[in-house]
């Protein structure tokens, strides 16, 4: 028996339905064969989740999906995996993700590709039969484990758009909180200025249980939002959902939402358009007032992003050297054992995955002498840049900038596509590796780079093909409770 509970039992039956079912997505890279069941009584205490494998737990391996770290088992649990199990939540095991996260198809992975489960409700295919999918990545395991409903929840990290994308693609849930909020203590760090531990679950009001549960200060994670701030951010978002009492009846009269015209480029896919337009018209006849924005410099982010990322993660990919832990390959006979510069270069060649080693060599050489001030620096200005395009559209102010003006005129929120198309073919004729992959995150790097939550709420596709398409809500730096508000209204 898996585990038991009051309301749901899953026997060995179901355990081995449960299975069956993983080895047809590959979204579970190990499970949990002790699992317990807390009691109703706990705040998390029927909900089935499932953590990223760039997370550390202490009973389960952490991988990353890659070759360097195989059967590492951590010595300890990450604040978020501490807090998940005391609020009683049944942790099924570790999900599939791209290597250290870099990616976003979830194909970037020494476990194999993740499969999206999604099955449209007119399909009478067999499984093996239908097309195959990527899930998005990098949490693509986190995405596929909710949306083929053996997880309520899962838990990823996103650091450009890796818990908003495959939420979209699966046709999920997914929430990108406000960086500094959730605790990155014991999650394996990508870059560590961007990196956040997010929420995807099966609709708003478990992904709202569970981010309460995490949305606490950690003193061990240095770059964990202080007391004050995080109080003077949920007093501000407190007195203005009071204001919107009407919400709950689906009453939008008085939010003001704007569509950031950058965010409809030409990659963008008809399908994908026509589902947003006819979201935002039926939010218009709830009362909602829509207005066009502009974010400048939107189209300068992505580039940003991954000269950021790049830099950050070749520092901190320093680490994995071979000696300390994880991965060692001897070099060849006859070579000089006392450079160990010899361990390095040979485990790290090894152990290492191509895109992981792209980015390395990225951001090694955007960090070097020559390159820093055009590359690195130019980078940062962008980054501010943007931010700064955000802080001027919204009508509450910044929190975590002092004497920012409130603009009077604001908008609340934003509201764009998740992604420009739907799930990509996971044999298709798409370069995985290449500059294909880095656009499907043109829409999510942005509110990254600014540190602000974001969610992806599935909306039906009425058009072609059928598959998921997700809409983003953005909002304010700690409006993370009001982004998932307006969210319940789409759901
Ligand atoms: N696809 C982006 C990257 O590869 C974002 C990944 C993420 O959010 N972890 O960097």
């Amino acid at each position: 028996c898996l585990y038991t509970s009051s309301t749901r039992t899953i026997s060995s039956s179901s355990n081995q339905a449960f299975l069956d079912k993983n080895s047809s997505i590959n979204a579970f890279v190990c499970t949990n064969d002790a699992v317990e069941y807390s009691g109703d009584h706990f705040p998390l205490g029927n909900v089935i989740i499932g953590v990223k494998d760039n997370i550390c737990t202490s009973k389960l391996p952490t991988t990353c999906s890659s070759a360097i770290l195989q059967g590492f088992l951590p010595p300890f649990n990450a604040t978020v995996v501490k807090l998940l199990e005391d609020a009683g939540a049944v942790m099924l095991g570790k999900t599939n993700c791209d290597e250290f996260g870099m990616g976003s198809l979830n194909v970037h992975s020494v476990h194999g590709s993740v499969v999206n489960p999604f099955q449209h409700p007119s399909s009478t295919l067999a499984w093996e039969n239908r097309e195959r999918r990527s899930a998005g990545g990098s949490s693509g395991g986190s995405a596929a484990v909710v949306a083929a409903k053996i997880c309520d929840a899962a838990i990823g990290t996103d650091t450009g758009g890796s818990i908003r994308l495959p939420a979209a693609y699966c046709g999920v849930v997914g929430l990108k909180p406000s960086y500094g909020l959730l605790s990155r203590w014991g999650v394996v760090s990508y870059a560590d200025s961007l990196d956040c531990v997010g929420i995807i679950a099966k609709d708003i009001s478990t992904t709202k249980r569970v981010f309460d549960v995490l949305n606490v200060h950690d003193e061990r994670d240095p770059t964990c939002t202080n007391r004050s701030i995080r109080r003077e951010a949920s007093h501000a978002v407190e007195i203005q959902l009071k204001s919107w009492s009407n919400l709950k009846e689906r009453n939008l009269h008085g939010i003001k939402i704007g569509i950031p015209e950058e965010y409809f480029p030409f990659e963008l896919s008809g399908s994908v358009v026509k589902n947003t337009r006819s979201t935002i018209v039926s939010l218009k006849s709830l009362g909602a007032t829509i207005v066009p924005v502009s974010l400048k410099s939107t189209s300068f982010a992505l580039s940003a992003y991954y000269v950021i990322a790049s830099a950050e993660a070749s520092s901190n990919l320093a680490r994995y050297d071979g000696i300390q832990y994880g991965l060692h390959i001897k070099p060849p006979l006859g070579a000089d054992l006392t450079k160990t510069s010899k361990i390095y270069a040979h485990t790290r060649s090894k152990g290492f995955g191509s895109e992981v080693q792209k980015r390395i060599l990225l951001g090694t050489y955007s960090l070097t002498a020559d390159s820093f001030d055009n590359y690195f620096l130019q980078a940062l200005r962008v980054r501010r840049l943007v931010r700064d395009d955000f802080d001027r559209v919204f009508r509450m102010s910044n929190v975590r900038v002092s004497n920012q003006i409130a603009n009077a005129d604001g908008v609340d929120v934003l509201m764009h596509p998740s992604a420009i198309r739907t799930a990509p073919l996971l044999d298709g004729e798409e370069d995985s590796s290449g500059l294909e992959a880095y656009v499907q995150d043109v829409l999510t790097v942005p509110a990254s780079l600014a540190g602000l939550p974001a969610i992806s709420v599935p909306i039906t596709n009425k058009e072609d093909d059928g598959w998921p398409v997700g809409i983003s809500i953005v909002g304010q730096w700690g409006c993370d409770d009001m982004v998932m508000k307006i969210g319940e209204v789409i759901e």
